[in-house]
């Protein structure tokens, strides 16, 4: 299919005369983009025209270059729930470190700082802003520990973007730790939540749920630990795995070099290549 129709297919504006274009003019990492039309009346029209049907507002961005500019993907074009729209990338599941990991969870998680160790992670993006990760460790209960048992320690998805971004993002995190747990040797994975958080991703994700668990303060004895969070009863959810015979596992590592990569987005990405016109009556 030819994405690039030349100047002579291009249409006259059916409100200035010219050629009718319409051209990406930018496109910035934090899902904010601008285009540039051949006047204002078609801008506004092609405005008014997205907000009314992001299926075709997705299929003109994607002709015009967003997906090609970028390197990802278009899922859909998101409202930022003000008056504006973003640009809602395909989730990936990416590496991440245990610095960035830890800032992470410690800046983002709703009631629980970082775990101070873990076995492995893993995040997800949409574009380059990361959304989420998932810190998996040994099990915090004494009882689970040497039967070949991890555990989901924190799992943290940004509440500080539209939702729409963040879409399936948990459940990805969730499907993700279960397979990398099962590919390193383990034959079952834990997690727990809040008995006042609903278990959506995890039942999506195919985890069972297996026990109310009763909060418990941790003072006492010669170390004070925070009780922030430990009074509310959990719900424990569990995955049964299938590990390969020769799975090496992980060890539990702590102290990773710090990492600098910023959680920070706003920078704009390298727009390459003349910017592309299309005729909008093709769709
Ligand atoms: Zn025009």
């Amino acid at each position: 299919m030819q994405m690039t129709p030349t100047d002579d297919q291009l249409p006259p504006c059916m409100f200035c005369g010219q050629d009718e274009r319409v051209e990406l003019f930018e496109i910035w990492s934090d899902h904010r983009f601008m285009t540039q039309t051949c006047c204002e009346t078609l801008h506004d029209s092609v405005v008014h025209e997205m907000t009314d049907d992001p299926d075709w507002a997705r299929t003109l961005l994607r002709r015009i270059g967003a997906d090609l500019y970028t390197g990802h993907t278009l899922r859909r074009l998101a409202d930022d729930g003000g008056c504006g729209m973003l640009l809602d990338w395909q989730l990936r599941i990416c590496p991440v470190t245990f610095a960035v990991a830890r800032q992470f969870v410690d800046r983002h998680h709703a009631h629980c700082r970082a775990p101070r160790c873990w076995r492995f992670g893993v995040a997800v993006r949409n574009g380059t802003t990361l959304i989420g990760v998932a810190m998996i460790g040994n099990p915090v209960a004494r009882g689970f520990a040497g039967r070949g048992i991890v555990e989901v320690n924190r799992l943290c998805v940004r509440r500080d973007i539209p939702a729409a971004l963040r879409w399936n993002a948990a459940s990805m995190l969730l499907g993700q730790a279960a397979r990398t747990a099962e590919q390193r040797g383990w034959s079952r994975i834990i997690t727990y939540t809040r008995v006042d958080e609903a278990g959506t991703s995890l039942i999506a994700s195919g985890w069972k749920r297996e026990a109310v668990v009763r909060g418990r303060g941790w003072h006492g004895g010669a170390r004070s630990r925070s009780n922030r969070n430990a009074f509310v009863d959990k719900i424990r959810w569990g995955k049964e795995l299938h590990p390969p015979r020769q799975a090496a596992r992980c060890p539990v590592t702590s102290q990773a070099p710090m990492d600098r990569t910023s959680l920070a987005f706003a920078t704009p990405f390298a727009l390459t290549g003349q910017p592309q016109a299309v005729p909008l009556g093709l769709f």
